[in-house]
């Protein structure tokens, strides 16, 4: 008998089909004998219609008042599966993130999670009660609902995975794996019966939305056991799906490069003509992170005749708030010749471990974009990571040429 913590997304309880399928599922692990605690998320595009409802009525809708919506959409999903597991005829009990009391910081719709109270689900999971959490929620220390950041189920699962020292913790999302890269834009794409946690955590933070970045983290953290699997498969198969490793192990798939990374959510922001002296990066980048906005790549070119140009890269959404700030700072903190913005850009990454061991690995991606005409504005690499920015009508193009250069279509061979 073991503990494990079963996450579904959102089109996995899209219909009452769907969730008709989940608890099938649950069926089948509690029939095997295991004790179960269930994530739900809300029914796919539910959390963008909630979204979109306080959108019409202010733009600037109140955090703390986007949260109270937003969540409205898990407290669906887990009393319509609570329901659809008490008609086949097994007990089971709904809480969301405050009734359990998944306890987080009061950062409104990006809470992090500071601790998870076990005692009720512990005394369900001790009676054969099949335990049912809504994703994505939680509870400030003043009772305030709270958010934890789009696609944050999957943190949800992880956390209470970690928080029950549960065997396993499985995803089931409508893929059956993790892909060597988004299987809906390369159809080739291959499913990866084992990932590395460091890889993961590069795809994930560099735009893989199959698992949410700061799950991955807690799995990291807490050593929980993580495996991606599919929802739409017969909930009587056994299907492995991907599991997360924690270890190299030599009879791994030895592959250079093991997937390709996209994200279409960043825009760059070009400062040009800034005198090049010490502390201009500081004058312009201290009074975004004071705004709280996340800065992602950062360029700046050697300077000619005591003049440079500065290149950074945020969030989509938080593009228009960082152009504010910068034009308010212009004349203040430091003299520019000209802010460009341009939010039509896209990041491309290719990630591996194996980029350790092998050399040319940029060559060769530089070299496959400028066969097809693709310009690179920006570059950033790590030990197991290159990424480019480059104009976002290449995306789809520049992954299928990287799939295909890389070849990750074809499984490398076993261990050395
Ligand atoms: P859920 O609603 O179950 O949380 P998501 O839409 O958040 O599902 O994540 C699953 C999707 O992630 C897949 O449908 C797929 O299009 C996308 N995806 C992106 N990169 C990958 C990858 N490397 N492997 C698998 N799926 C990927
Ligand atoms: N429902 C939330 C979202 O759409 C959380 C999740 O699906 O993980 O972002
Ligand atoms: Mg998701």
């Amino acid at each position: 008998m073991a503990l494990i913590v079963q996450k579904y997304g959102g089109t996995s309880v899209g219909s009452t089909d769907r969730i008709r399928n989940v608890a099938r599922r649950v069926a089948r692990y509690h029939r095997e004998g295991h004790q179960l605690v269930i994530v739900v998320s809300a029914m796919s595009g539910e959390t963008n219609r909630l979204l979109a409802l306080a959108k019409e009525l202010s733009a600037d809708p109140n955090p703390r008042e986007l949260d109270v919506v937003a969540a409205t959409g898990e407290q669906v999903t887990i009393g319509l599966l609570a329901i659809a597991l008490e008609a086949i005829g097994i007990k089971a009990r709904s809480y969301t993130g405050g009734q359990v009391k998944v306890r987080t910081d009061s950062a409104f719709t990006k809470a992090r999670i500071q601790s998870i109270d076990d005692a009720a689900m512990r005394a369900d999971l001790g009676s054969g009660t099949v335990v049912i959490v809504a994703g994505f929620q939680g509870v400030d220390e003043d009772g305030n609902i709270t958010t934890l950041g789009r696609g944050g189920s999957d943190t949800s699962g992880v956390a209470l995975a970690a928080a029950l020292k549960a065997d396993e913790c499985q995803i089931y999302t409508d893929v059956d794996g993790v892909y060597t890269t988004d299987p809906r834009i390369v159809p080739e794409a291959r499913r990866l019966d084992t990932v590395t946690f460091e890889e993961m955590l590069e795809m994930a933070s560099l735009g893989s939305k199959v698992l949410q970045i700061r799950s991955v983290e807690f799995a990291g953290k807490y050593n929980v056991r993580l495996r991606v699997l599919s929802s739409f498969e017969d909930p009587e198969a056994t299907s492995q799906g991907t599991l997360i490793t924690y270890e190299e192990d030599k009879h791994m798939e030895k592959a250079t490069i093991s997937g390709i990374a996209f994200n279409r959510d960043e825009a760059k922001i070009s400062v040009m003509g800034v005198e090049d002296r010490p502390g201009i990066a500081y004058s312009i980048l201290g009074p975004i992170a004071a705004a709280n906005i996340d800065v992602d790549m950062i360029v700046q070119n050697i300077g000619a005749s005591g003049h440079t140009d500065f290149s950074f890269t945020v969030n989509r959404s938080e593009y228009q708030k960082a152009l504010d700030v910068l034009s308010r700072e212009r004349t203040k903190a430091f003299k520019a010749r000209e802010i460009i913005g341009d939010s039509r850009i896209c990041k491309v990454s290719v990630v591996g471990i194996g980029m350790r061991s092998h050399t040319g690995i940029a060559s060769k991606m530089f070299k496959a974009l400028a066969d097809e005409g693709i310009n690179i504005q920006m570059i950033s690499t790590s030990e197991i990571k290159i990424s480019v920015v480059i104009d976002e009508k290449y995306l789809e193009l520049a992954v299928r040429v990287l799939h295909q250069v890389f070849e990750l279509d074809k499984a490398p061979s076993a261990g050395a």
